[in-house]
């Protein structure tokens, strides 16, 4: 196969595919913005689901791998009330089948099974041409160019590659999360290191809430929700760490301690993440030689599939190129088959997870969630 395969973004899924592509005998180049694989903590637990993530993974090689690195208890979760009121604890039994393992430590499994040279570090996309005939020309932001056969962008949320194949860009969708991390916690903050048990903690009301995770190391990281409009959000200044803790905390007031200690203590500058999804359902005619994966192509809200999909989405990738090498048309045009309608459906979920989580009915809609009784 003589196509050189161009991947912009080295996220999950963007490596993957290159990976599975790798196994099998297929050169592709990944071009990656940030300028080393430690230019940013990748911070952040995932759950990788049975059905989807791991299945990537397997077809990458990499199931050794990646149970060497899961964090046994992550499985455990607990739902409190804004007084911090335990209303559902369920233990990791290891039966969920969503093993956590942190992003950075996947990130790493997936760039020590690529070949040096794989990953071109500093090539930030600024523009691209198309040629015709499926080739195109990418431009990058340190003056240099490349001509490829087949583009696939999985660059994320703000995707360069995306306007190739569509107008849409992400809509805010009413809710930011305000990331936060306490370190040390048994020793420093043993209230609500007790509070949030050996996993995930959801403390909920209607329209807010705080998610925790706790990490290996004894770290609690968190994302304090809030149902809020974009006004809101502008109204302050990241930069700020100070009017930043205080404007979030106030939205907090009148909340158990053990639980208000994840917005007011926390040991980083709070970063402020208003959360932007592409339509649900997004799609696009097909065009010669060019595609997109994950985020790209179906940013959705943060409800645990999207790196799971980016995954699913780098693999099948990778398996519809290998069984189709002379034809990338074909290969493009099936994995875009089976990619839309499962996207689709999941940024669905999400969108009603996240009302479930933040809505009227919180944190009760949760537990009804858990025990099967939820009806949407
Ligand atoms: C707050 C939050 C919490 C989340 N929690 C979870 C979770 O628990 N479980 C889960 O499954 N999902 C979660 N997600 C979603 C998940 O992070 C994404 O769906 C996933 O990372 C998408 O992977 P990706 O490979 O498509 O894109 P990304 O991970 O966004 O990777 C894109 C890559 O492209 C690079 N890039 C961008 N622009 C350019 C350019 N112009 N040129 C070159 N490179 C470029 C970026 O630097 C990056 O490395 C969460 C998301 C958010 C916002």
């Amino acid at each position: 196969m003589s196509v050189h395969v161009a991947i912009i973004g080295a996220g999950l899924g963007g490596l993957v595919l290159a990976r599975v592509l790798h196994v099998h005998g297929i050169v592709a180049t990944v071009y990656e913005a940030e300028p080393s694989a430690m230019a940013r903590t990748q911070g952040g637990q995932l759950d990788i689901h049975e059905q989807d993530g791991q299945v990537a993974l397997a077809a990458a090689g990499l199931t050794r791998e990646f149970r060497a690195i899961i964090h046994p208890g992550g499985e455990a979760t607990r739902v409190l009330d804004r007084n911090g009121a335990v209303l559902l604890d369920s233990p990791d039994d290891g039966t969920t089948g969503r093993p956590e393992v942190l992003r950075g430590d996947l990130r790493c499994i997936l760039l020590d099974s690529l070949p040096g040279g794989t990953v071109q570090w500093g090539k930030k996309l600024a523009s691209l041409a198309a040629l015709g005939g499926g080739r195109h020309e990418l431009h990058f932001t340190d003056g240099s160019t490349v001509t490829t056969s087949l583009l696939v962008g999985a660059d994320g949320a703000w995707s360069k590659v995306r306007p190739l194949l569509s107008s849409a860009t992400p809509d805010y969708i009413g809710t930011t999360f305000v990331e936060t991390y306490l370190h040390d916690v048994d020793t420093r903050h043993p209230a609500t290191a007790v509070a949030a048990g050996s996993g995930a903690l959801f403390a909920l009301d209607p329209g807010q809430g705080i998610f925790a995770h706790r990490e290996a190391g004894g770290i609690l990281h968190a994302y304090v929700a809030l149902n809020r409009p974009v006004e809101w959000i502008a109204g302050i200044d990241s930069n700020d760490t100070v009017a930043v803790r205080a404007r979030v905390a106030a939205e907090f007031d009148g909340w158990a301690p053990a639980l208000t200690a994840l917005v007011n203590d926390g040991e980083t500058a709070p970063a402020l993440r208003p959360l932007y999804t592409l339509p649900t359902g997004h799609r696009w005619e097909r065009v010669p030689g060019v595609t997109l994966l994950g985020d790209a192509a179906h940013l959705a809200p943060p409800a645990g599939e999207g790196a799971n999909l980016a995954l699913l989405d780098g693999a099948e990738l990778g398996h519809a190129i290998i069984a189709h090498p002379d034809d990338i048309e074909t290969a493009l045009a099936v994995y875009e088959a089976a990619m839309f309608p499962r996207s689709a459906k999941a940024a669905a979920d999400g969108h009603d997870m996240l009302a479930l989580l933040l809505g009227a009915r919180a944190p009760f809609a949760l537990l009804d969630f858990f025990s099967g009784a939820f009806v949407a």
